[in-house]
């Protein structure tokens, strides 16, 4: 039920891609930080991070932990992006079409 075009990352699994998942939850846990400040910390390539997101949302959820996504707003109109494909990052804002987006920002409160 994944409808974001621009992520496939359901082929194989490499252990790389457990390595990357697990410096994103630590870098999470410390969160709300957003795919940016995301890659830099857990020096996993900032479009990778997205779909590394999604999966850590549904693995969180199925765990019954919290996966918290503060939605992507426009500086200009303040509008929020709050539609499925939140976890990525808006270009241009619907409303006034301003460029000035402020990108979502993620959290995983430790639960341990
Ligand atoms: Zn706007």
């Amino acid at each position: 039920m994944h409808g974001t075009s621009f992520v496939r990352l359901t082929r194989t699994v490499p252990a790389r891609t457990e390595t990357a998942r697990q410096a994103l939850r630590d870098a999470l846990a410390d969160g709300p930080l957003t795919a940016h400040e995301l890659s830099a910390r857990a020096g996993v390539a900032e479009r990778e991070v997205v779909g590394h997101l999604e999966h850590l949302e549904r693995t969180a959820k199925a765990r019954g932990e919290r996966f918290v996504v503060e939605p992507a707003r426009c500086d200009g109109c303040g509008f929020e992006f709050k539609k499925r494909d939140r976890l990525g990052r808006p270009s241009k804002c619907p409303v006034c079409r301003s460029n000035h987006i402020v990108p979502p920002r993620f959290q995983m409160p430790r639960t341990v």
